[in-house]
């Protein structure tokens, strides 16, 4: 019997909606979905690991993976490029492992295509007024590229209609419970579990 191909689950919010905490709690509650790793030519910030947080590359590596076809989608964010490796991704799937990917809009728009299937969720903040405070809370960033994730944050929100799901993270327990039943209820889907428990289930059956 071949085993069923994974579940990819692509979660996109703006700068500041608390997405890169959410993602660890679902991840910590839901050890078998894997996170991509991706590539990017931006530096590492304090306490990043390469091949853990990021594989961090220069940009012509990361140039030359373009030309080579290695990406499954790739965008600019911020002046940086970041990537999801198409091989490492196919992979997965096809062992059956149900992967999450934390990446922007643009490359959300590119992986849909490819992958129709794909569960695309938004993660949204309560209003500007609380991201603007949010923002200026983490205080590591200049009023400009404030005022710049503030606009960048008003466009992407333009576009939620795409997504399957919308979270709304006002309280953080809430959101990160909401995010989990997304993923919980695309895994329970009768035809993932008739693979995983396959043997469990036919000896529960009438048998043939
Ligand atoms: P940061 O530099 O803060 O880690 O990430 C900046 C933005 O790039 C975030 O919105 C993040 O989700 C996005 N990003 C991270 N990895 C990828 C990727 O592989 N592809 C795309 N398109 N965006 C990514």
């Amino acid at each position: 019997m071949t085993s069923a191909q994974g579940s990819i689950f692509i979660v996109v919010a703006p700068s500041g909606a608390g997405k890169t905490s959410l993602v660890a709690a679902l991840l910590q509650a839901e050890p078998g979905v894997e996170l991509s790793v991706s590539y990017t030519t931006r530096a590492p910030r304090e306490g990043e690991v390469d091949g853990k947080n990021y594989h961090f590359v220069d940009r012509a590596a990361f140039e030359a993976m373009i030309a080579a076809g290695d990406f499954l989608e790739y965008a600019e964010v911020y002046g940086n490029y970041y990537g999801t490796s198409a091989r490492w991704l196919r992979d997965r799937l096809a062992a059956g492992h149900d992967i999450l990917l934390e990446i922007d809009w643009q490359g959300a728009r590119q992986v849909r295509k490819v992958f129709g299937e794909a569960v695309a969720v938004f993660i949204l903040p309560p209003s500007l007024p609380v991201l603007e405070a949010r923002l200026r809370g983490r205080a590591t960033d200049s009023e400009e590229v404030i005022q710049r994730r503030l606009s960048e944050a008003r466009m992407e929100i333009d576009q939620v209609a795409e997504y399957d799901y919308l979270i709304v993270n006002d309280d953080f327990d809430q959101a990160r419970l909401d995010l989990i039943s997304v993923i919980r209820s695309q895994r329970l889907q009768a035809a993932r579990q008739l693979q995983r428990h396959a043997d469990a289930i036919a000896g529960m059956q009438t048998p043939r």
